[in-house]
């Protein structure tokens, strides 16, 4: 009887080879670790081949196109849809400042108005009238906001600015500026619900890792970023990270208290800034140490750090090389923080954050500036980047 033979295992475990002197490769089963002695820089992977995915929508939580585009043939379209699935989305006032009197539904131009005489009157006849889309992320996009709205859907499922370009007919420019702008609102949603992770006998690893950025290609080490952060070993994989201006010990102690709960399991490496955290006045945490220079995992006591350094590999593959200064790089930690903790359930987790943001005027150009200038401010308050949070109902 023939027999199919069953796929095997090309690199035998343990294996050690190096590919240039400062960097070491460690393969065991499906994981791969790296080593830069250099920079002192970890990184791990997982072949991930194992995962059996039958769907991706429902891996994800988010629907089909074929569902979605339905309601973007148009902004009436969109804006109907909204309204009875998303109504908070909405920022206009359903009362007229004014007068408090109910505003009429928007028109055919999606502007509401107030339709009350005495309103008019009481303002040399100036009727009181606001676009629907005031003070929503759509307010200030040019154009029909159903091309936004499939702008986000592509950005949700993770379409490059290239992918995004040519399928919209965009601009780089313009692709870049609302990617900006999608990164700084679930950045507010970030910030402002600001979690903390671990608890009571919870391992939480932390780690620091330094996101370079090389010039001209040439192994020259410049700009970049320490980034210090902390996940959960847990399913939920709950995690932080913030950049760090650098990794001494009062910088990365008032972090972990920020951001660790106490009675957690601290995992670390053993990078000297650790190594107060069992004395520490007011710390209430386990310290647990694993050696990176000598092992991968600890041989005596099984601890590793593996976790952190599988998510500062993801969040490394979701940081393009030319993002990774200081600020980009907070922007994206704060985008892959929010898509774990959205994981599963990525659509509903947009619509909240776009429901949760209200976008508030930008101040007035000065008028002393150059026209170059002034254009460039108010194509700053068109984009609509002055983000704040929708007052408390
Ligand atoms: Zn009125």
């Amino acid at each position: 009887m023939l027999t199919t033979p069953k796929p095997q295992h090309v690199l035998q475990r343990p294996h050690i080879f190096s590919m240039d002197n400062n960097i070491e490769v460690k393969i065991e089963d499906t994981v791969v670790y790296k080593y830069n002695k250099e920079d002192n820089l970890y990184d791990f992977f997982v072949k991930d081949n194992n995962v059996k995915c039958t769907n991706y929508n429902q891996t994800y939580g988010i629907p089909q196109w074929e569902d979605i585009s339905k309601h973007l043939e148009s902004e009436s379209a969109f804006l109907d849809w909204v309204q009875k699935e998303y109504p908070e989305i909405l920022k206009v006032p359903r009362f007229c400042p004014r007068c408090s009197y109910p505003l009429g539904d928007p028109d055919c131009e999606h502007i509401v108005r107030c339709n009350r005489q005495e309103c008019r009157r009481n303002h040399g006849g100036n009727q009181y009238k606001q676009s629907v889309w005031k003070g929503s992320f759509f307010d200030g996009f040019r154009g029909g906001k159903h091309k936004l709205m499939e702008f986000l859907y592509h950005w949700l499922i993770g379409g490059t600015n290239k992918s995004i370009g040519l399928h919209s007919g965009w601009s780089r420019v313009k692709v870049q500026r609302w990617e900006q702008a999608v990164r700084d609102l679930v950045a507010t949603v970030v910030k402002e619900d600001h979690q903390m992770i671990g608890g009571e006998g919870v391992v939480v690893e932390i780690d620091e890792s330094k996101f370079g950025k090389r010039k001209y290609n040439k192994g020259h080490r410049v700009e970049g970023a320490w980034v210090f952060g902390g996940v959960e070993l847990t399913p939920d994989r709950k995690c932080f990270a913030v950049v760090v201006p650098d990794r001494k010990r009062e910088t990365l102690l008032p972090i972990i208290k920020a951001h660790i709960k106490p009675g957690s399991i601290i995992r670390s490496d053993f990078w000297k800034a650790y190594d107060i955290i069992p004395f520490e006045k007011g710390f209430d945490y386990v310290h647990e140490k694993v050696n990176h220079s000598k092992h991968y995992v600890d041989p005596e006591t099984a601890v590793h750090t593996n976790t952190i350094e599988g998510t500062w590999h993801g969040i490394k593959r979701q940081t393009p090389v030319r993002r990774r200064n200081r600020k980009d790089i907070q922007r994206c930690l704060f985008e892959f923080i929010w898509r774990r903790r959205n994981s599963g359930n990525l659509w509903n987790g947009l619509m909240r954050a776009l429901e949760e943001v209200e976008y508030l005027e930008d101040e007035k150009p000065k008028q002393t500036q150059s026209k170059s200038k002034q254009a460039k401010a108010a194509d700053k308050a068109k984009k609509g980047c002055v983000v704040g949070i929708k007052k408390e109902e």
